[in-house]
């Protein structure tokens, strides 16, 4: 992997929530290149396992753990763990979160037609299942803040420690059909302020990386037609980014590794920086 720039992360112990997933891999090989001790926390163990595997056999240090940001108990569990075999976390990526198909509606815009017709294969506003809704906030809202507390106490006692938070450009303005989505990374922005000023004494630093747009699996099948071609939405999200393409997960490394810099960031604190090719940019005229 092509590092964006050299830090020094060598002493640090690294927790990555979603390690698994394709953004929070990258994050945690790139940290365990820098040197970090990473601990991967994710509910799907095979995939945590394999990041662990690939950066043992680069040389690093990681240790995957089946963990449930939802559940305190196992993030306690979590914590004991890697305080054990890692040492206490110093960099904390709050990085598990997605959407749920139950908190999303089929179509862009309602039409009459569509209350009338009640027609099955259409999940309109008024079908959107409360379920899903908080399936979608608490995954996205609540794990963040389950997570910081369970790991925050550890790292107020050491220097140089810091929290990053993962919004997204729904949190800026919200996306057609994603209403649950939109409005639990609007929650994590807000949130990631919050946290920066009620940390600010104890010298954690808190910020949010606010991603654009990446063709990974959790999108696949809103990006994608069946025969793989780009959807209509895919093709209006491109229309929409001035670069006019989807991103790589590595260029979020650049902007990860400043913020968790001490020395380049120092200063830096509740900010939720957009990477995303100039989409929140762009008024579409
Ligand atoms: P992903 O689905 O590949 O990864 C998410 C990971 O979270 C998975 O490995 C999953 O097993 C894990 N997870 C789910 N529920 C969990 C739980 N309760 N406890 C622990 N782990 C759990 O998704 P990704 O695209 O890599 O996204 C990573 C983060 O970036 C998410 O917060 C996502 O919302 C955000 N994001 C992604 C994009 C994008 O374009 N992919 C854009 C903006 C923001």
């Amino acid at each position: 992997m092509q590092l964006p720039f050299a830090l020094d992360l060598s002493g640090k112990t690294a927790v990555v929530t979603g390690g698994a997933g394709v953004l929070c891999s990258t994050f945690a090989e790139a940290l365990a290149e820098a040197g970090a001790k990473v601990a991967i926390l994710d509910i799907n163990l095979e995939g945590s396992e394999k990041v662990a595997a690939k950066i043992a056999s680069a040389g690093g240090t990681a240790l995957a753990l089946k963990t449930d940001i939802l559940e305190r108990d196992s993030l306690e569990k979590a914590r004991e763990e890697i305080k054990q075999k890692l040492g206490t976390c110093d960099i904390l990526i709050n990085g598990a979160g997605g959407n749920h198909p139950s908190g999303t509606t089929t179509k862009d815009y309602l039409e009459l037609e569509d209350i009338k017709s009640k027609q099955d294969d259409l999940t309109t506003f008024f079908d959107l299942d409360p379920a899903g809704i908080k399936f979608v906030f608490n995954l996205n809202f609540l794990g963040a803040l389950l997570t910081s507390q369970v790991f925050a106490a550890d790292m107020a006692e050491k220097d140089d420690s810091t929290i990053i938070n993962i919004s997204s450009m729904n949190a800026f303005t919200p996306l057609t059909r994603i209403p649950a989505y939109s409005g639990a990374k609007a929650a994590v922005s807000n949130f990631t302020k919050w946290l920066a000023v009620h940390l600010s004494k104890v010298n954690i630093r808190v910020n949010a990386l606010a991603p654009g747009f990446f063709e990974t699996e959790q999108n696949e099948a809103l990006l994608h037609n069946d025969d793989g071609s780009y959807s209509e939405r895919a093709k209006k999200i491109l229309s929409q980014t001035p670069m006019e393409r989807f991103g790589d997960p590595e260029e979020l490394l650049g902007t990860l590794f400043w913020l968790i810099s001490p020395q380049a960031a120092s200063f830096v604190n509740g900010t939720v920086i957009p990477i995303d090719g100039g989409f929140s940019a762009y008024s579409g005229v």
